[in-house]
C-alpha cells in the first residue's frame, strides 16, 4: 500500500508505476515515496564536483574533505561480540587510503569506483578516514558525465546512483512542471520557475545553479505551510464564534492573593493578555512559551478560573498519564489553597464526601475537578479510587464537573462537554499541530478559548512556522530566588563515579531526592525498560541505606502513578528513571539530575531532564555522565555545561544537528518540512509568511488562486473544507 504522498505538484502525475518497475515502486513506496512529485522533491543532499576530489597526496588532515577512487580490496572481520569492521583500500592511482566503517552492511565491492567524505587522519603513517560517506561513482552510469554530479539519498535501498536515474526519467515525464505562483510574486521575490528549479537542483550544469533551485523549492514549501497557517488565522478571526468571559469575576482574584509568592511581571501580563483574548467575542488561540519551571502552570489556571466563575468548564491535556495525574494534584492543591476546592475527601467519609452523581445531593462546596485517563478516573468530591471513567465521562457531559485533567483520552471518543470555555493544551509539541483543534471541537455551537503551553524553547522562526496562526505570550522572566542549576561532565571512570556516588549520599542526607535517568534506547521501550531495571539493580548494591524507586514506560500506568507518588511524597530517594519523566514533572525536592550516557540524548532533551531539577529553593546539580563518541555529542555536552538558557540551546541545538531533533520524529510540522532548515531558511521563510498572509487577505477562499488552493488542500490532508469556506 502506497503512503500518503507528502510532496505537492501541481499537474504532476501522481502515478509511480509509469516508466519504473513494480519491485523499484515497492522500495520506494516502502521509503515513503509514494507519487513522481515525491520523487521529484527527494532532492540531492550533496553535489560532488569532480575538478573538486583531493588528490590522496595533497589531502588536509581533520577536516570534512571528499576523495575518490577504485576499490582496491575489501576486509571484513568481527572484532567483537556484536561488531564488525569493514576496511577498504581505495587509490587514486598513485595513493592508498583506507575507509573503515562498523556497519556490517555497507555494501562495497572491488572494482567499484567510488568517493569517500569525511575526515582523513594519519593512522601509524597511514592515510584512512573513519565511517565516511561513502558514494558510487560507477562509470557506467551514463548520468554522470559532467563535473556536477548529484548525490541523491539513497532510499528503501536503492543506492544514490539508482535514485539518480530513477528521477532523471521522472523529470523527464513531469517537465514542464506547472507554474503555481503569480508571476508578480516570483519576480518581485527572485524565484525561478519551479520547472527550472526542478532540473537545476537534480541536474545542474554548475553548482552555482543549484542554491537558487533550492530556494524557490523551499519558498514552495514554507509558503504552503505560511497559506495553512493564514486561513486559519482568517477562519478564527472573522468566522469562529466564542464566549466572551467576564474577567472581574471573584475567584481569579482569590486564587492570585491565596497564592504564597508574588506573580513576575512575565505572569501577571501573559494573566492579562489571555484575560483580554478571553473577554473578547473571538476564541482565543494562544501560545504560552515559557521555560521549564518559569511558572505556567499557574497562568493556565488563571485562565481556567476566568472560564470557570462565570459557569464554564476547563479542560486541561497533557501528553502523558503522569503528567496529567501531576497537573491534577497541582491544580487541585492550588485551589484548595484558595478556597476554591474542597480538600481531598477523606476516605473514612468524612465532611466534604458526597456523590455528585446520585439525585438529590448536598452540593459540595466550590468546584468539582476531575481527572481522566484512559486508565484512570479520579474526582475531588469522592474517596481516592471510586470514581469511575463512565461516572466521570457523564459528569463532564452533563457539567456537573467543572475542571476536568486528563491526557487525550479527553479528545477521544464519547467525551462532550456540557459547557467547555477554555482548554489548555500542555505541552503541545507532543501533540500534533492539528490535534489541538479537536479538543475545540468537543462543542457544538462555538469555539472554546484555547491556550496552549509549551515548555520547549523553541527558536523564533521555528515558532513562526509551527505557530504562525497564533498569538504568544511568553513567561521571560524565572520566579525569584532560583539558583541556575550547576551542570557538570563525569566520564564513566570509576573514581569521577565515585565522586558522583558522594553527591548523591551528601544530598540524600540533608533530606533531597535524586534523578537517576538511564541510557536512551532508540526505538524500543521494552530495551530501556529492561536497562533501568539492570541499573535500578546494581544501584541498590551502590546505596544500601538509600530508598531507591524505578519508573519506566512498560510499567503499568496504576504502577507508575504509585512511583511518583512515592518520590512526591518523599518516600523514595533515588529515582532511577527513563524518558518518561523528561517532561513536566514537579518535585521542588529534588536536586539531583544524574542522566547517563548523556551524549545519546538531543539538547533539548537534555535540557527538559534538567529542568527537573532546580525547582525550588535549594541548588541544584546536573551531572551528565558520559565519554562521548562523537564530535556531535561532545558539542552537545559542552553547550549544557555552558548554559542554561533553553533558547540559547535550542539554536544550538538546531544548528548541530538540524531542526530534526527540534521536531522529534513524533511530531508533526517536521513531516511538511523536507528541503527548508528553518534556521539557514529564516529569511525565506519570512518572505514565504509576508507573501502567503496577503495572498489570503485579498483572497479568503483561493477562488482566485485554484491550484495554490489545491496543493495546500492536499498538504492538509482530510476535513478542512471549513477553511476554505467564506
Ligand atoms: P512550568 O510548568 O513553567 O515548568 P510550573 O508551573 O510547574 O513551571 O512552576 C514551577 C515551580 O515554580 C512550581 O513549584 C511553582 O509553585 C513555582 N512558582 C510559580 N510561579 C512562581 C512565582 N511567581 N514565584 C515563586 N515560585 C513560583
Ligand atoms: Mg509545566
Amino acid at each position: 500500500m502506497a503512503g500518503r504522498s507528502l510532496a505537492f505538484l501541481s499537474g504532476v502525475s501522481t502515478d509511480l508505476v509509469k516508466g519504473i518497475g513494480p519491485r523499484t515502486v515497492k522500495k520506494l513506496n516502502g521509503a515513503g515515496i509514494a507519487s513522481v512529485a515525491d520523487l521529484l522533491l527527494h532532492v540531492p543532499r550533496r553535489y560532488l564536483d569532480r575538478s573538486q576530489l583531493f588528490d590522496l597526496s595533497a589531502v588536509p588532515l581533520n577536516e570534512e574533505v571528499t576523495v575518490g577512487g577504485t576499490v582496491l580490496s575489501v576486509r571484513k572481520r568481527r572484532i567483537s561480540k556484536n561488531r564488525t569492521m569493514i576496511d577498504a583500500q581505495i587509490t587514486d592511482g598513485t595513493n592508498v587510503i583506507t575507509g573503515i566503517w562498523f556497519n556490517p552492511y555497507l555494501k562495497i565491492a572491488e572494482g567499484a569506483e567510488v568517493a569517500l567524505s569525511g575526515r582523513a587522519e594519519r593512522f601509524r603513517g597511514r592515510l584512512q578516514m573513519k565511517s565516511p560517506d561513502m558514494d558510487r561513482l560507477d562509470a557506467e552510469d551514463s548520468l554522470i558525465t559532467g563535473r556536477v554530479v548529484p548525490i541523491h539519498p539513497s532510499a528503501g535501498g536503492l543506492t544514490s546512483s539508482r535514485m539518480r536515474v530513477s528521477i532523471s526519467n521522472a523529470l523527464q515525464r513531469s517537465r514542464p512542471v506547472t507554474e503555481v505562483l503569480p508571476a508578480a510574486m516570483c519576480s518581485r521575490n527572485d524565484l525561478m520557475s519551479r520547472d527550472q528549479a526542478l532540473a537545476s537542483i537534480h541536474f545542474p550544469e554548475t553548482k552555482d545553479e543549484t542554491e537558487p533551485a533550492r530556494r524557490r523549492l523551499v519558498f514552495d514549501e514554507l509558503f504552503r505551510l505560511e497559506i495553512s497557517l493564514a486561513l486559519r488565522k482568517q477562519h478564527q478571526i472573522d468566522k469562529a464564534t466564542g464566549v466572551s468571559h467576564d474577567p472581574s469575576g471573584e475567584m481569579v482574584g482569590a486564587f492570585v492573593d491565596a497564592l504564597p509568592y508574588e506573580l513576575t511581571g512575565a505572569q501577571a501580563r501573559s494573566i492579562d493578555e489571555i484575560q483580554g483574548d478571553m473577554a473578547s467575542p473571538h476564541p482565543m488561540h494562544r501560545l504560552l512559551q515559557g521555560e521549564v519551571g518559569s511558572g505556567k502552570t499557574v497562568v493556565a489556571v488563571a485562565g481556567l478560573l476566568t472560564a470557570a466563575q462565570g459557569g464554564y468548564q476547563g479542560a486541561v491535556m497533557a501528553p502523558t498519564e503522569v503528567l496529567a495525574e501531576q497537573h491534577y494534584l497541582g491544580i487541585r492543591e492550588l485551589l484548595v489553597e484558595a478556597g476554591l476546592a474542597a480538600p481531598e475527601t477523606d476516605p473514612a467519609g468524612g465532611a466534604g464526601t458526597g456523590s455528585l452523581f446520585a439525585e438529590g445531593d448536598e452540593p459540595t462546596a466550590g468546584l468539582k475537578m476531575a481527572l481522566l485517563t484512559s486508565n484512570n478516573a479520579e474526582v475531588n468530591f469522592l474517596p481516592a479510587g471510586t470514581a469511575n471513567r463512565s461516572d466521570v465521562i457523564s459528569g463532564i457531559a452533563s457539567g456537573e464537573i467543572d475542571l476536568v485533567v486528563g491526557t487525550h483520552a479527553l479528545i477521544q471518543e464519547g467525551v462532550t462537554f456540557s459547557k467547555l470555555g477554555m482548554a489548555v493544551v500542555d505541552e503541545q509539541h507532543r501533540f500534533g499541530v492539528y490535534q489541538r483543534v479537536q479538543l475545540r471541537d468537543k462543542v457544538e455551537d462555538y469555539d472554546p478559548d484555547l491556550l496552549i503551553m509549551t515548555a520547549t524553547p523553541i527558536p523564533r522562526t521555528l515558532a513562526m512556522t509551527l505557530y504562525g496562526d497564533l498569538d504568544v505570550s511568553v513567561l521571560d522572566e524565572m520566579p525569584p530566588g532560583r539558583t541556575p542549576v550547576r551542570t557538570i561532565h563525569k566520564p564513566k571512570q570509576a573514581a569521577a563515579l565515585n565522586e558522583v556516588y558522594d553527591l548523591v549520599r551528601s544530598e540524600t542526607a540533608a533530606g533531597r531526592q535524586v534523578f537517576v535517568v538511564c541510557p536512551l534506547v532508540e526505538d524500543s521501550d521494552k530495551l530501556e525498560a529492561a536497562s533501568a531495571t539492570a541499573e535500578y539493580e546494581r544501584l541498590r548494591n551502590v546505596f544500601p541505606d538509600l530508598r531507591l524507586g524505578l519508573i519506566h514506560g512498560q510499567l503499568r500506568p496504576v504502577d507508575k502513578d504509585g512511583v511518583m507518588h512515592r518520590f512526591r511524597a518523599g518516600d523514595i530517594d533515588v529515582l532511577v528513571a527513563t524518558t518518561v519523566i523528561e517532561v513536566g514533572i514537579d518535585i521542588p525536592n529534588a536536586t539531583v539530575m544524574i542522566i547517563e550516557d548523556a551524549d545519546r540524548f538531543g539538547l533539548s532533551q537534555l535540557h527538559q531532564l534538567r529542568g527537573r531539577v532546580g525547582r525550588g529553593v535549594h541548588a541544584s546539580t546536573c551531572v551528565l555522565v558520559a565519554d562521548p563518541t562523537t564530535t556531535d555529542g561532545e558539542e552537545r555536552l559542552a553547550a549544557m555545561v555552558e548554559t542554561t538558557d533553553g533558547f540559547r540551546l535550542a539554536e544550538e541545538d538546531l544548528r548541530i544537528r538540524g531542526q530534526g531533533t527540534v521536531f522529534g520524529a513524533k511530531q508533526a510540522g517536521a513531516k511538511d518540512l523536507k528541503l527548508a532548515d528553518i534556521l539557514r531558511d529564516a529569511a525565506i521563510l519570512i518572505t514565504a509568511r509576508e507573501e502567503a498572509f496577503a495572498l489570503v487577505a485579498g483572497d479568503p477562499t483561493l477562488d482566485d488562486h485554484p491550484l495554490i488552493r489545491d496543493e495546500v488542500r492536499a498538504m492538509l490532508g482530510d476535513d478542512v473544507d471549513w477553511l476554505f469556506r467564506s
